[in-house]
Order: structure tokens, then C-alpha cells, then sequence
């Protein structure tokens, strides 16, 4: 998933990677390859050595999403390498990826300077999943599954800057009421919700990911986009106007 939208797309095609969904086609089964403080890192043997380098990534990455979020998490994922992109998708096709646990999947043909931000995109996934409780984890609106994980990468892609810049230029990005009813179409909820969790960070400061996320944990069945609208202190179109605004001044 090195952009938003290629995330978007295999959010959309290949649901059980939606970290937790996962663990009913995982395998019992699997190789322990390295173990780096918050991961345990699996992989075909000829990898081994990439397993530790990729664990102390993977464990920066862990320590940024979770000092944005002050939160530790209650499990221990297991890092699961694969060679290929196509190694990856043929095994989720055949169910074959090891451990029965929650997970993170890399590939390692992803671009060395993106491989960072891609683990902290996909713990920021893990970290969500984590703080939400399991009945609501088939049901996490996409602006906030994505644009939160955006967000904590910490970058735009440059395709998603364009799209938002469109939306925005031609007054259709939707406003709070539509992103409340789910009206939206999910890429431009994903562009929505990078921008508004860029705009939160800027109203509550450091702490507003962790305000998010203690918003979550007090109701975790409840939906994410109403402790999102808590947490910002704004709401139907006193948000829209100031977000509105927010982006004027950014773009
Ligand atoms: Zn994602």
C-alpha cells in the first residue's frame, strides 16, 4: 500500500487485511525469525537476516505511532515478511499466512524510503483496532481507518494532495454531515480524513491523537466519527466553516 489510494484499493478488495480481520484465515503455524521488543518477525528462512533490520524499523515505527497516542498495545503483533508483493497476495488467496494472531504484512520489494512510513501506516491500522472493540472492527468508516493512518505517516501523497486540492477547488469536499452518514465515496473520505486529522493536530496540538483515542477507549463499540467530532470541539457547519478555512489557508 505505498500510496492512499493503492491502500484504499486493498482495503476494498482484500478486506482481511484489515489487521484483526485477518486471523481467521492465518495458520497456526510459523517460523519465529527474530524477536525485536514489540514484534515477533516471521519469514521463509532465506530472509532471516532482513528480519532483524526490519523488526528495529518496524520498532521505531511501533514507538512513534505509540508516543502520538500515548498507548501501549495490548497484544504483540507478528511481522510477517514476504519477498514479493505477489508472494504476499498469493498467500492471503490461499490462506496461508503464518501465525493465528494479529499481524502486520510487508513486502520486501517496498521502496527502502518508503518502508518506514509503511509501517507506521499499518501500525497506525493495528493501534485503531487495538482501542476499538471487536464487534466494531468490521465497521470502521474509512475516512478515519485511512486518513488517520495518513496522518501518522506523516506525509501526502502526492495524488492525494492533487485530489484534495480538486475537491476543495471545486467546493465539493463533503462537508461533516455527509462523512456522519458514511455518503461518501471512500477516496474522498480517505483525502478528508488526512486533512481533518492534520486539522485536529492543529486545534488540540500534541495531544490531540491522544484525546482521539481516550474519546475511543471510553466507547469503544461507538462509532469513531462521533469521538472524532468530540474531540475537535466542532460540529456541522461551525466544522465546516472552520475546516473550510483551515484549508483555504493551507493549500
Ligand atoms: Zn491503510
Amino acid at each position: 500500500m505505498s500510496t492512499l489510494r493503492a491502500a484504499i484499493a486493498a482495503l476494498l478488495t482484500i478486506p482481511a487485511l484489515s489487521i484483526l480481520d485477518a486471523a481467521p484465515i492465518q495458520l497456526p503455524d510459523f517460523r519465529m525469525a527474530a524477536q525485536i521488543a514489540h514484534f515477533d518477525v516471521t519469514c521463509p528462512p532465506e530472509f532471516d537476516a532482513a528480519a532483524a533490520v526490519i523488526g528495529r524499523r518496524a520498532e521505531v515505527a511501533y514507538q512513534r505511532v505509540s508516543s502520538m497516542l500515548r498507548h501501549d498495545l495490548s497484544f504483540r503483533p507478528l511481522l510477517v515478511l514476504f519477498a514479493t508483493r505477489a508472494d504476499q497476495m498469493r498467500a492471503i488467496d490461499t490462506r496461508t499466512i503464518p501465525g493465528n494472531r494479529e499481524h502486520v504484512l510487508l513486502t520486501l520489494d517496498t521502496p527502502d524510503a518508503r518502508l518506514d512510513g509503511q509501517l507506521v501506516h499499518d501500525l497506525s491500522h493495528v493501534f485503531l483496532f487495538d482501542a476499538l472493540a471487536p464487534g466494531r472492527h468490521h465497521d470502521v468508516p474509512v475516512w478515519v481507518l485511512e486518513g488517520l493512518a495518513e496522518h501518522q505517516r506523516g506525509e501526502w501523497d502526492a495524488n492525494d494532495l492533487a485530489m484534495l486540492k480538486s475537491l476543495v477547488g471545486s467546493g465539493t469536499l463533503p462537508p461533516l454531515s455527509a462523512i456522519e452518514l458514511g455518503q461518501v465515496e471512500n477516496q474522498n473520505g480517505a483525502v478528508f480524513g488526512h486533512a481533518a486529522f492534520d486539522f485536529l493536530t492543529l486545534r488540540a496540538g500534541s495531544d490531540g491523537l491522544r484525546l482521539f483515542f481516550e474519546a475511543l477507549r471510553a466507547n469503544p463499540a461507538g462509532n469513531p466519527t462521533a469521538a472524532y467530532i468530540a474531540t475537535v470541539g466542532l460540529s456541522g457547519a461551525d466544522f465546516d466553516r472552520a475546516f473550510a478555512a483551515y484549508l483555504k489557508a493551507r493549500l
